[in-house]
């Protein structure tokens, strides 16, 4: 094979993956090379481990440095990115006269979660570009769903996640201002006490049929108002209704609930109320109330916005300009927080930022940066469409952000120690970053008794092949001691393997997976100078270190 061919390879490599988010697929890169080279077709054996190898390498890079890479050695094989190469801006809004008033609305049930963010991204992405107010508000009307330690929690994801917020509302604070306008409503007639049972209500709005209560005088609407707030009704017994339009071709638009009574002790406000809003009411009234000028919310507010513009039209108020993004199908992930909750009750989980949840603080363990989640919603866009979120996809947009700065080191999994006769010392050489010789070089020299550690998958690999190339170090051949076998890197292509090895110069690591797992294993001592957190081990991926001592190190797995 000409040594041409390898930097034939290794550029094909780089551009496919720098089309393909850092990337690139061995397969796609072999195909093109026997497309281009049917000589090599008959030589396969030899080329598609060649081809594996060096994509490898290459993926390893990250995308800024495979760029760099590509633009130096064949920036003609570049030139197609530029046509595929998409901005992604959000949409302007309509209607924008100066600066914008928005808002998050978080119920208080927990911390973030990072389908949580895409709301909070969004707002914070328009008021940072039309200046205005971001305000969040906490919705905690219903007092059997709050964790008292979310209110303190949320502005802290807010915070690390760069999202902005003006000012701080609680709901729980305003119940008068929600009193005051559902009997302004009921005076206007358009509001109803109901004493109906709920499934007998529910019925005649199915039959577009109004309930006894709903066309009873306002007097006596007023009468049992007045009932309802003094407590003369158990919970459940009374509730006070919005009236819409009774024949909406829409049943989930026909009267809705505005008001209901709950006994329950609330967190922040204990016995003081007992009539609570439901969220159309409490959202519609504060919307109005702090001026907001255009509001995103999911689709599946959709029926809340049509409910809640019967409260603007009836109390003669400007509406906001409403948006309704699509779905979101976050797959693989625990993001319940009454759940979450509870498994940390039981002990399961270790807190909030257990990397098997979901949640905000497990992204920040994990070293996924929220330079990464903002990109991830902004180039989701708002469009109405559903959409499935890809954690492959984040994960390559952290690895862009993160690869520049996070060293290389190795870390050997389940060690299988391996002696080495037949030379007396063995140094070799790394970078710590391949794209910044500046840094500096991993230097290891192994003398004395030679002695060397790899993982036991390689090690069971090692025993089967007979030989085995340590990365960056030498060859050696299977045995009780191994034994050197020169430095040619040209057993590779024979499809020989280079693996990772740590020396006696080693710590104990231990790397906390997202399934919540431990992989244990050596990493190289060098590893305890670094001063970054995110490091790469070679073959494993990214993590983050999270506690260093005498005992070794701990780190957080990121991604690939
Ligand atoms: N508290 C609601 C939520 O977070 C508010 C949604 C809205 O009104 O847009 O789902």
């Amino acid at each position: 094979m000409s040594d041409n061919i390898e930097e034939i390879i290794r550029n094909y490599a780089l551009q496919n993956a720098v089309f393909f988010k850092g990337k690139a697929n061995p397969k796609a890169v072999v195909g093109k090379i026997l497309g281009e080279f049917p000589d090599y077709r008959s030589k396969s054996a030899e080329i598609i481990p060649l081809i594996n190898s060096i994509v490898e390498n290459v993926n390893s890079m990250g995308l800024e440095a495979q760029t760099k890479a590509l633009e130096s050695s064949n920036p003609a094989l570049l030139a197609k990115k530029e046509k595929k190469e998409r901005t992604y801006e959000l949409p302007q809004l309509d209607n924008v006269n100066g600066p914008v008033v928005m808002r998050i609305a978080p119920g208080p049930s927990g911390p973030l979660h990072i389908g949580h963010t895409r709301v909070s991204i969004l707002n914070d992405e328009y008021v940072k570009r039309y200046g205005g107010k971001l305000i969040c508000r906490f919705e905690d009307t219903n007092p059997e769903k709050i964790d008292p330690d979310a209110y303190d929690m949320i502005p802290e994801d807010l915070e690390w996640l760069g999202v902005k917020i003006t000012d701080y509302y609680i709901q729980s604070d305003r119940f008068e201002l929600y009193y005051d306008i559902t009997k302004q409503l009921i005076e206007q007639g358009n509001a109803y006490v109901c004493t109906c049972n709920a499934d007998d209500w529910r019925h005649l709005k199915e039959a577009k049929q109004a309930c006894p209560c709903r066309d009873l005088p306002v007097e006596e609407q007023l009468e049992r108002y007045d009932k309802f707030m003094a407590g003369d009704y158990n919970d459940g017994e009374a509730v006070v209704v919005v009236k819409t339009a009774i024949d909406h071709p829409n049943p989930a638009v026909r009267d809705f609930v505005a008001l209901r009574l709950v006994r329950h002790p609330h967190p922040r406000v204990g016995t003081k109320y007992i009539a609570y809003p439901m969220m159309n009411l409490s959202v519609a009234i504060d919307d109005h109330l702090m001026e907001m000028t255009h509001v995103i919310r999911g689709k599946d507010h959709l029926n809340n916005t049509f409910r809640q513009e019967y409260i603007y039209d009836y109390m003669g108020w400007k509406k906001p300009n409403f948006y309704h993004y699509g779905l979101v199908n976050i797959p693989d992930t625990m993001l319940k927080t009454s759940l979450i909750k509870k498994s940390i009750l039981d002990g399961e989980y270790s807190g909030w930022d257990d990397v098997r949840t979901g949640t905000v603080r497990a992204m920040k363990r994990r070293g996924i940066k929220p330079e990464a989640i903002r990109r991830y919603w902004v180039e989701s866009g708002m469009k109405a469409v559903d959409i499935q979120f890809s954690w492959d996809n984040l994960y390559g947009m952290n690895r862009d952000i993160i690869d520049d700065g996070a060293n290389r080191y190795f870390f050997v999994q389940n060690p299988v120690r391996y002696d080495i006769d037949g030379i007396e010392s063995i140094s070799g050489k790394a970078p710590l970053h391949p794209d910044h010789p500046e840094r500096g070089n991993r230097e290891y020299t192994i003398d004395g008794a030679k002695t060397v550690f790899i993982s036991a998958d390689d090690s069971k690999m090692f025993s089967e092949s007979g030989k085995v190339r340590l990365k960056d170090l030498c060859n050696i051949d299977y045995g009780t001691p191994a034994k050197y076998s020169g430095d040619d890197v040209s057993i590779l292509r024979q499809g020989f393997k280079a693996v990772q090895w740590v020396s006696r110069d080693s710590v104990e690591a231990k790397i906390l997976m997202p399934d919540g797992t431990v992989a244990e294993g050596l990493a190289e001592i060098r590893i305890m100078d670094e001063t970054n957190d995110e490091v790469q081990f070679e073959r494993v991926g990214f993590v983050r270190i999270e506690k260093k001592d005498s005992n070794g190190i701990t780190g957080i797995f990121s991604h690939r």
